[in-house]
């Protein structure tokens, strides 16, 4: 029996995952249960699943939590060590990684340096401090697997001693798949008017808002290729994303032999979660099985003038050290503002880019520097933002 905590349970990613287990109550028990503001939400979780811990973010909601329900074997904690305390506990074995952004890393830096299995979907933290990462999941033993579907996919098509280096396994490249979001075939006219309610309506996946602003802008595919270079132990050259609108081919991995491997499937995250639960099994995940009659396939590359958020991750991750972390920033404050109607959306990558000429890059070679590039980032691109809107006052047109 796997004892599971799920950092992030009240989310998209938490719920399937919560989902996928209710197949499997034979190999998984839920140990810890974690949300942020939808208390609600997770007390109805803390009835279904009896959790032995459960964490919220705030103290003043224990008390919440705690009158929604009517069981007492759940022990009610709150903040930010509480997450730390559930992830890295001696009697759980796996932990999902699905809160969302920055404030996943220390949480998920928690069950790495306890050498859990970590199931890995908050792809901002190895973003942010990718080389401490990967040094804490080789000194603590950690077993990291991708819920991301696109690294699951790769990992998937991967040889097992892949570790050992992509060109010892003969792999040339990593081809990186992309849906290409919402405004995939908008003009840059049209993407000057877009709205929040249209960033968030994913033509093929149900996601959080913020994962969907991301989607939208391309961003989550400069993430994703940040993520992909920790995961793989890649250069950003071996890693090219194309665009392939159907979501059906997660990704592909090209060796030096000309063969092709790719993962396919119905664009459901139950899957990758099932993989990365169960690995090396494989377990029922409650997703139909592909009907390939059905579907017509395209791939071409991605527009980088309409969509340069994917040009300035590309570029910080070649600049490298706390460079990702302050992209990941000005990146986090852009899609708040954007969702809260006070940044349009082509000006995200604007402000992105601000941040990133701002503040110099130093190494990232502790955390304290990685933390502190993160808060510097933030009030550099919250006053551009004050900038922005003093001038918008000025010159309304
Ligand atoms: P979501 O917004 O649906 O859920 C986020 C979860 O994090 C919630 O449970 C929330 O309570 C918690 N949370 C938010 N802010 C927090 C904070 N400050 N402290 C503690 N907890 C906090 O997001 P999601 O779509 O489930 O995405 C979660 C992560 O998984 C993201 O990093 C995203 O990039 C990644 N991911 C998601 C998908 C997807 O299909 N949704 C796919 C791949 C990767
Ligand atoms: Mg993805």
């Amino acid at each position: 029996m796997q004892q599971l905590t799920i950092l992030g349970a009240t989310g998209s990613i938490g719920q399937s995952t919560l989902a996928v287990l209710t197949y499997h109550p034979e190999r998984y028990r839920v140990f810890a249960l974690t949300a942020h503001s939808r208390i609600e939400e997770l007390a109805e979780l803390c009835q279904r699943y009896q959790p032995r811990y459960a964490v919220v973010a705030h103290v003043e909601d224990i008390p919440r939590l705690q009158a929604l329900l009517s069981t007492t074997v759940t022990e009610i904690l709150a903040g930010t060590e509480a997450l730390a305390f559930v992830a890295s506990h001696q009697d759980c074995d796996t932990v999902m990684a699905a809160i969302v952004g920055a404030a996943g890393l220390l949480p998920t830096l928690a069950a790495v340096t306890a050498g859990k299995r970590v199931l890995l979907a908050n792809k901002e933290a190895l973003v942010m401090a990718g080389s401490l990462f990967m040094q804490a999941v080789i000194e603590h033993g950690a077993t990291l697997l991708p819920i991301d579907s696109e690294h699951n996919a790769i990992f998937q098509c991967l040889p097992s001693h892949y570790p050992q280096g992509l060109a010892k396994v003969g792999v040339e490249r990593i081809l990186l798949t992309a849906s290409g979001g919402p405004f995939r075939e908008f003009t840059a006219e049209q993407l000057a008017t877009v709205t929040p309610a249209q960033a968030c309506k994913h033509p093929k996946w149900v996601m959080g808002r913020k994962i969907s602003v991301d989607s939208a802008t391309l961003m989550n595919k400069g993430l994703e290729l940040i993520e992909a270079c920790w995961l793989f132990s890649a250069t950003p050259e071996q890693v090219k994303i194309v665009i392939h609108p159907q979501s059906i081919v997660h990704s592909l991995v090209q060796y030096v032999d000309g063969s092709t491997l790719a993962q396919l499937g119905n664009p459901d995250m139950r899957t990758p979660i099932a993989n990365a639960l169960a690995w090396p099994e494989r377990i029922h995940a409650g997703v139909s099985a592909l009907d390939l009659v059905q579907h017509h396939l395209d791939f071409y590359p991605p527009d980088e003038r309409r969509f340069p958020c994917l040009r300035l991750a590309r570029e910080a991750m070649a600049k490298g050290g706390t460079a990702p972390a302050i992209l990941n920033a000005a990146n986090e404050v852009a899609v708040e503002a954007f969702l809260a109607e006070r940044l349009p959306f082509i000006a995200i990558p604007q402000l992105i880019e601000a941040v990133l000429t701002q503040l110099p890059m130093s190494p990232a070679d502790n955390l304290d520097t990685i933390l502190s590039a993160d808060q510097q980032a933030r009030i550099i691109a919250h006053d551009w933002l004050m900038q922005y809107h003093s001038d918008l006052v000025k010159s309304p047109d």
